[in-house]
């Protein structure tokens, strides 16, 4: 099959569009055959290698994908050859007491997949082998192309802001990154929660893209000052939620918008991991700085119950030909797209 692999670290030029054996699943296992594959940062992060971590070469990253199950290990009970699924791109034990209380993240086995997974095993191929466990039921609305852009991100936003930040209707929530394709989804988790959102991106194109999402409010960051804006929108007050994913280049002014109590939810950091915090206003305003790192099944299910209902909607910037992967990662390294860039084999 062809596929999208790198076999050592560097810039996008070492993503090869090459021959590599069809995925054979294991007695759990299904295999699916990819009709389209998001793109996500942790695609860049592998592809780049990061300090500390060790990732088994050749890789292939991807860890969105939509398409039609093709073959089943001997064991597989609750997959059929010919379902339409997408993948649920955490691979855990589903054994241990992390994992039976459905906190799959802190399974001591979690793994991202297509990111901490390989030799080879991610999305950015004809072929892709996944867990039974992880064979998630295709939204029956959603194209092929809207169903691979939507699993990781729709997931981690579902964490960060029900689960972590348990953000509440009529609260004031400060979106970073609305451009980025989990940024467009934390809009529409915001406004459905019955929150304001207040959505940040980097220029007036893409603001109006998230006013059309829903955010009550803009703030184009290259030419306003975020932290006075809140303080006008929110009448001094303060955001109760910040949603973070840029990390260094924007932590300081995140502190500095938040409302007495407020609560920060991070799960990443594209620019960066160095950050300062003052701790004066961390114990006197009694704010929650919390961390969140994917999420489980069971918060995927009920994030695609509301995208089959229509009330969270895809946001895919361009499809792009699986051959040009390395084109796609140029593209996200940029910042150029509103939302989701899918690959297509
Ligand atoms: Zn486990």
């Amino acid at each position: 099959m062809k596929a999208s692999v790198f076999h050592q670290h560097g810039g996008p030029e070492v993503l090869k569009y090459e021959d590599v054996p069809e995925p054979k699943p294991g007695s759990r296992d299904v295999v699916i055959q990819v009709k389209a594959a998001g793109c996500n940062y942790n695609d860049l992060w592998a592809r780049q290698g990061l300090p500390g971590m060790k990732f088994d070469l050749p890789h292939i990253s991807g860890s969105d994908a939509a398409g039609v199950v093709k073959e089943i290990g001997s064991e597989v009970t609750s997959v059929k050859v010919g379902q339409e699924v997408v993948v649920h791109p955490a691979i855990s034990c589903r054994i241990c007491e992390a994992c039976t209380r459905g906190q799959e993240y802190f399974c001591r086995y979690f793994k991202i997949w297509g990111f901490q997974t390989g030799p080879l095993d991610g999305a950015h191929a004809e072929y892709a082998r996944i867990p039974e466990a992880n064979a998630v039921p295709k939204p029956a609305r959603l194209s092929w192309e809207e169903a691979a852009s939507i699993p990781l991100v729709l997931l981690t936003a579902w964490h960060m802001l029900v689960t972590r930040a348990r953000l509440l209707p009529g609260e004031d929530v400060l979106v970073w990154g609305a451009g980025s394709g989990i940024g467009s989804i934390a809009i529409q988790i915001g406004k459905l929660i019955g929150a304001r959102v207040i959505a940040v991106a980097g220029t007036d194109a893409k603001c109006e893209k998230a006013k059309a999402l829903g955010a009550d409010h803009v703030i184009n960051h290259a030419s306003q000052d975020v932290v006075g804006e809140v303080r006008k929108i929110t009448n001094k007050k303060g955001v109760d939620v910040v949603f973070e994913h840029v990390g260094q280049a924007t932590w300081e002014r995140s502190i500095a918008t938040m409302n007495w109590g407020g609560r920060l939810v991070i799960c990443g950091n594209t620019t960066g991991f160095e950050a300062k915090t003052d701790l004066r206003f961390l114990f006197n305003k009694q704010l929650s700085l919390l961390g969140s790192h994917q999420g489980s099944k069971a918060e995927l299910l009920e994030g695609l119950r509301l995208v089959e209902a229509g009330k969270i909607k895809p946001v895919v910037d361009r499809v792009i030909p699986l051959k040009d992967a390395a084109e796609a990662q140029r593209l996200m390294e940029s910042r150029a797209q509103f939302g989701k860039l899918v690959l297509v084999p």
